[in-house]
């Protein structure tokens, strides 16, 4: 995965990768939870709460008794998570959604210096709220102005959502690979 693209993040907590090898935690559905550290993942395993579903190929742990392949992806089995409240709507989650990129254009924005659209300007009654607010690159924004999107040449790369998954932020270059296969984007 080049550059940000950062899929997840939770709404209230934000996490961040502090530690070599951390256990990405799934659902009893396959939804993205939380990390947590290895110690804990074993200890739930050998408490028959999760099931191993990827492992780091390269990290053995090594026990009196046998060797176990450190766990990168686990999965809880009686649990489904139920998210308390929506995404928030604020200028990181909505970078997270728009994936880093201006929304016009295609252009890797920098994480702390770029413009949020009203697709539908303000001043023509466009709300401001995920299905009315991209991400965009402050040339875009600046020959977007005040016209509708149908006046300019420029086009969405994708309809604006509301994101629905509860996906959490992760610093893209220490992803792990093995994670990616589940952390949706939606
Ligand atoms: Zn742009």
């Amino acid at each position: 995965m080049g550059g940000f693209a950062a899929p997840f993040f939770l709404p209230i907590v934000q996490l961040y990768i502090n530690n070599m090898k951390p256990v990405l935690v799934l659902d009893s559905s396959f939804r993205p939870i939380k990390q947590i550290s290895w110690q804990k993942a074993m200890t739930m395993y050998f408490q028959e709460k999760i099931e191993i579903i990827r492992e780091y190929e390269d990290t053995w742990i090594n026990s009196p008794r046998k060797k176990f392949k450190l766990p990168a992806v686990i999965r809880l089995i009686n649990y489904v998570f139920k998210l308390p409240w929506g995404v928030k709507l604020t200028r990181t989650n909505l970078f997270v959604r728009d994936r880093g990129r201006c929304q016009y254009c295609d252009k890797r924005l920098n994480k702390s210096r770029f413009t949020i659209d009203h697709v539908v300007p303000k001043s023509k009654g466009g709300k401001t709220d995920w299905k009315n607010l991209v991400i965009s690159c402050a040339k875009c924004n600046t020959k977007k102005g005040d016209s509708l999107l149908h006046e300019t040449n420029l086009k969405l790369g994708k309809t604006p959502i509301q994101p629905k998954n509860n996906f959490f932020m992760i610093i893209p270059d220490e992803t792990p690979k093995d994670w990616i296969d589940f952390l949706v984007y939606q």
